[in-house]
């Protein structure tokens, strides 16, 4: 429904924008309108489109909410890093087995992706990052992240992964002072997993 008033914000400051997101996420108040997030997931339909159960549509929504508020108060600070890093969930590779000609280099530890199928989002991402000049590395775990964080002194990181996980990385990021970008996974699993290429191409 149309709002019954009008309204001209384009003399209001991003930075309050900002601040806005920053309080209610600081607040964890996203985390606490259970009833708001249940009426947002029915109105968007999770449930029907996805499948889910009320209260997993709900966790869903909330991390959602809780990743896009990441992005928007790290974004100004992320796009002033020079050295960055793109992790890619190997799950998101066209192959999981030998027909995959990515290899793995366990000192990394990370999969690079050795182009075999243009389809293959993994290799189309590769791709982008790239040429955006990023370290890209196709990883099998949260485990494998930390380890290359640890090892490299990156100054912005973009992860792809399932919201979770993404969840879990950005308190990594956060302890570690690094301004991180995400994007989620669209379809999660352990197997032909997918996300938004083009989602990926406007973050980088
Ligand atoms: S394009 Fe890369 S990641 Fe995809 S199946 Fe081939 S080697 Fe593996």
């Amino acid at each position: 429904m149309p709002y019954k008033f009008s309204f001209d914000l384009s003399r209001v400051p991003q930075s309050f924008f900002r601040g806005l997101v920053k309080a209610a996420y600081e607040k964890n108040m996203h985390r606490r309108i259970g009833r708001g997030v249940r009426q947002l997931a029915e109105k968007l339909k999770i449930r029907e489109l996805t499948g889910l159960n009320i209260s997993d549509a709900s966790r869903l929504v909330e991390d959602l909410v809780d990743i896009h508020a990441r992005n928007l108060l790290d974004r100004e600070k992320f796009l002033k890093t020079r050295k960055r890093a793109l992790f890619l969930p190997h799950c998101s590779r066209k192959y999981m087995d030998s027909r995959c000609r990515a290899r793995f280099d366990p000192k990394v530890p990370s999969y690079y992706c050795a182009h075999c199928s243009p389809d293959c989002l993994i290799n189309r991402a590769t791709a982008l990052g790239k040429e955006g000049g990023y370290d890209v590395y196709v990883s099998p775990g949260g485990t494998c992240i930390y380890q290359i964080l640890e090892k490299n002194s990156y100054e912005g990181v973009v992860g792809v992964a399932c919201s979770q996980e993404l969840t879990k990385g950005g308190e990594v990021l956060k302890n570690k002072n690094l301004p991180g970008q995400a994007i989620f996974l669209i379809k999660n699993g352990c197997a032909d997993t997918k996300f938004n290429l083009k989602s990926l191409e406007e973050i980088l």
